[in-house]
C-alpha cells in the first residue's frame, strides 16, 4: 500500500477510537485508550510498511544517545496527561519535585521560541536523567517517531541546529505524525481544541495544576499558554500533515 494510504488510514483509525458521540465528553480512560490506539496503530502499521518496502537504511539509534533530545517537541494534550498520570503513579515526591525545579529552570528558555530557535539553543530535556529518557516507555508520540539513520548527522546537527541535515525514517515518521493527527482529529470531535503543545511547558502546567486531567476533561484551557505558534515558519515541517489536519483525514 502506498505511503499516503497507511497514514491516511492510520490517522482515520485513531480518529475513530472513541466512541462516535460527539456529545459525550472524555473520560479519563478514554484519554489513555486514545493515546494507547494511537502509539499501536502506528507501531503495527511501520512494521508492516518496513516489511513491504525497502527501508532507507538501518537505525542508528540506541539506548544512551540523546542528540536528538535538545529539539522543540510537540504533544497533545491527552499524551501530556498521559505521561503526567504515569509519573503521578511511579515517581516519588523527591523525583517530581526535581522534575518540576528542571522544568521551571528549562521552559522559560524556550517560551515562544520557533523550531528553529529552540532547535539552535540546544536546550536538554527536563526529562533527560543520567543521559535516558527517564519516561521511555511513555515517551510522547513525536519522540517515538523520530529515528535516526545516521549517528554523525545526529551529532552535527546537536552542535549546529540551522545545518539540520539528519536522515530520518521518513515512513516512520510520517506514519508516527498521522497517529498524532488522528489524536487531534479524535478530540476535535468530542468539542475539544486541537492543540499542539510545546512539551516541557505543558509538562510544567500539568505538574503545577491539582487535577490537570479533570480541568482539561471540562474544556479549560489549561494548556493554553503552551500552545505552539501556528505562526511559527516551520509549523509545517512540526505538522507534516498540513497545510491543515482536516485536509488530511480523508472523507469517509
Ligand atoms: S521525552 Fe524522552 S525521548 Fe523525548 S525528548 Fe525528552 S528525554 Fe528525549
Amino acid at each position: 500500500m502506498r505511503l499516503e494510504k497507511i497514514c491516511f488510514s492510520v490517522c482515520n483509525t485513531v480518529k475513530d477510537a472513541l466512541d462516535r458521540d460527539s456529545n459525550e465528553l472524555m473520560s479519563r480512560e478514554s484519554i489513555a485508550e486514545l493515546v494507547s490506539v494511537a502509539e499501536n496503530v502506528a507501531d503495527t502499521e511501520t512494521i508492516a510498511y518496513r516489511q513491504s518496502e525497502r527501508l532507507c537504511g538501518s537505525v542508528k539509534c540506541e539506548k544512551g544517545c540523546n542528540f536528538c533530545c535538545h529539539m522543540q517537541v510537540c504533544v497533545t494534550a491527552p499524551e501530556v496527561l498521559c505521561v503526567f498520570a504515569r509519573i503521578a503513579e511511579r515517581c516519588t515526591p523527591r523525583e517530581i519535585s526535581a522534575l518540576k525545579e528542571r522544568l521551571e529552570k528549562t521552559y522559560p528558555q524556550g517560551r515562544g521560541l520557533t523550531d528553529k530557535s529552540y532547535g539552535q539553543l540546544g536546550i536538554s530535556c527536563p526529562l533527560l536523567v543520567s543521559e535516558e529518557c527517564s519516561i521511555y516507555s511513555d515517551r510522547p508520540i513525536e519522540c517515538r517517531a523520530y529515528v535516526s539513520t545516521e549517528l554523525s548527522a545526529c551529532k552535527a546537527a546537536r552542535d549546529d541546529y540551522l545545518h539540520w541535515n539528519v536522515p530520518i525514517d521518513q515512513a516512520k515518521y510520517a506514519i508516527y505524525k498521522s497517529a498524532q493527527a488522528g489524536i487531534l482529529a479524535a478530540v476535535t470531535a468530542k468539542g475539544y481544541d486541537p492543540e499542539i503543545l510545546e512539551l516541557n511547558h505543558a509538562m510544567l502546567i500539568a505538574l503545577r495544576h491539582s487535577d490537570p486531567v479533570m480541568s482539561w476533561l471540562n474544556k479549560e484551557p489549561i494548556f493554553e499558554p503552551a500552545r505552539i505558534s501556528a505562526g511559527d515558519p516551520d509549523y509545517h515541517a512540526i505538522q507534516p500533515w498540513s497545510p491543515s489536519f482536516d485536509d488530511w483525514i480523508e472523507p469517509d
